[in-house]
């Protein structure tokens, strides 16, 4: 799987005019999920110009209640009505910028599945907690957490994202050695939460710099099945992205 988190760019016009660059390069592609997470006021635009390619469209953000007075916010009902397929939950810039807690993320998670799309649920420790040894014990209250009281039919239709916060949007991309542990452990936990097979089928992505000279390296890794990518997802990049990946 290979996605794109546009995060905070591109107007509805230039959103129109990237998407229809994407499903002219990579629309037809077979062989992997290709989704992008546009602004949610550019997802009309996009789904319509995506309507008849292989490329999914995701929301970067929801509000877990139905409606309501929630000023700002957008609701799984809205997004449904618009074909969306995926929604991040967690976030760095969510948990980081915006202080949304493991346990609002869990209610996030909760209410994605139950309104029947995939939640993509962001992990990933901080520079501070990787120097004081904390990785495991972060990626751990993240996942148990954010996972909590979900059935194994609920796990396989989630996608977790280790993203390191000090990869993302720095230009300082995790060494392979780094990903790949960080990725086997979240493996491993998940296989001891809700049993190996259920471990093996959940796909999880690597996210953080992810730019066309890195992603070879990554991309081979065991125990990664994607990458989740800011800033070069913008570009024609992405299209070189989901080459390599192939
Ligand atoms: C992201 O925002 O999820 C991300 C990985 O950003 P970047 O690729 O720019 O580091």
């Amino acid at each position: 799987m290979v996605a794109g988190n546009w995060k905070m760019n591109k107007s509805p016009t230039e959103a129109k005019l990237f998407a229809g660059l994407l499903a002219s390069k990579i629309g037809k592609e077979t062989v992997m999920d290709i989704v992008v997470f546009p602004p949610a006021i550019d997802i009309p635009f996009v789904v319509d110009v995506l309507k008849d390619t292989n490329i999914g469209v995701g929301v970067q953000n929801v509000h877990p209640k139905e409606k309501g007075a929630f000023t700002g916010e957008t609701s799984l009902l809205m997004v449904k009505d618009l074909s969306v397929e995926y929604v991040l939950v967690g976030h760095s810039e969510r948990r980081h910028i915006f202080g949304e807690s493991d346990e609002f993320i869990n209610e996030k998670v909760k209410a994605v599945l139950s309104a029947g799309l995939r939640p993509v649920l962001c992990v990933g420790e901080t520079l501070e907690e990787r120097e004081k040894g904390l990785t495991k014990n972060v990626l751990e209250r993240q996942i148990r957490l954010g996972l909590f009281g979900l059935e194994k039919e609920d796990v396989v239709n989630t996608v977790i994202a280790y993203e390191p916060v000090w990869a993302i949007g720095t230009g300082v991309v995790a060494t392979p050695e780094q990903a790949e542990e960080a990725m086997a452990f979240i493996r491993s936990l998940l296989g001891e939460l809700y049993g190996m097979e259920t471990a093996e089928n959940v796909r999880i992505l690597y996210g953080g710099s992810i730019k066309p000279e890195n992603f070879d390296a990554l991309i081979r890794l065991k125990n990664v099945d994607g990458g989740l990518v800011g800033g070069a997802s913008l570009k024609e990049s992405f299209i070189e992205l989901v080459e390599i990946a192939k």
